[in-house]
């Protein structure tokens, strides 16, 4: 995970006045009804916005799906505090994000987990953080910043410090290196620590110094999938070369137990 920077006012100013009009109208009938009840949603329709912000990857676990209209069926926009519950917040722009059918669908579902005290009646995310909420929402800053909370040894997605939020989101989204997603997430990661440890590599012999410098800059960068293990296994490369080596070897490793080197 990482965070997609925007403030309130950018992220308004691209929806557009039209949605957010009808928005309130929705949220007004709603507030009076005292719960969530629509025949259909209308939030498909600032898809692209947070798709385009999302660099078309998963808010949950970076793969990137792409920013192609032809993906556009393989994001969902995900509501973070669920509409069936959270009735007031069904369309709050700081509510959204797009998601993969994996995580959104397949894991997400409906649920919210809290440490703290439920908020139903809340109607802006900045004023709910008493919820105390497990999962970590990366748009924009009203939340923690997930780099905080979530870190990478090599391939492997770890709690940073002993952040339990980091540790539970992981969990809930099975991000960690052992996990059981049925997808290529922990595959794809394994080939970010190669691609970037080979060219450390070739930029530390001297070669293409321009050329492989724009390739770690653009790994770690918010369109870069997995830019968030990139930017761990960065630091190794920068701070600990024979460690670096040990976790280029464990990703090899791991390629080779799928058969995929
Ligand atoms: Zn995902």
């Amino acid at each position: 995970m990482r965070r997609y920077a925007i403030t309130q006012a950018d992220l308004e100013a691209a929806i557009g006045d039209r949605w957010l009009r009808r928005a309130r109208e929705r949220t007004e009938r709603f507030r009076q009804a005292g719960r969530y009840e629509e025949a259909a949603g209308i939030w498909s329709e600032v898809k692209d916005v947070y798709v385009q912000l999302q660099h078309g990857k998963c808010a949950y676990c970076e793969r990137r799906i792409g920013t192609d209209p032809v993906y556009a069926g393989e994001l969902d926009v995900e509501h973070y505090r669920p509409k069936s519950g959270y009735y007031l917040l069904a369309y709050h722009p700081l509510n959204y994000a797009v998601a993969c059918i994996r995580c959104n669908r397949g894991l997400k579902r409906d649920e919210f987990p809290v440490a703290g005290t439920r908020m139903w009646d809340g109607e802006d995310p900045r004023s709910m953080r008493a919820e105390r909420p497990l999962l970590v929402y990366p748009i924009g800053e009203v939340d923690e910043d997930p780099a905080e909370l979530i870190t990478f040894v090599g391939y492997a997605a770890v709690p940073a410090g002993s952040s339990e939020r980091g540790r539970r989101t992981i969990e809930f989204f099975r991000l960690g290196a052992e996990a059981e997603r049925d997808d290529d997430l922990v595959t794809e990661r394994a080939r970010v620590v190669r691609a970037l440890y080979m060219a450390n590599e070739l930029l530390r012999a001297g070669r293409m110094v321009s050329e492989f410098g724009d390739e770690i800059a653009f790994a770690q960068s918010p369109a870069a999938p997995h830019s968030q293990c990139a930017a761990s296994f960065q630091r190794v490369c920068e701070s600990d070369w024979g460690q670096a080596e040990l976790l280029f070897r464990a990703a090899g490793d791991f390629l080779r137990s799928k058969g995929l080197l």
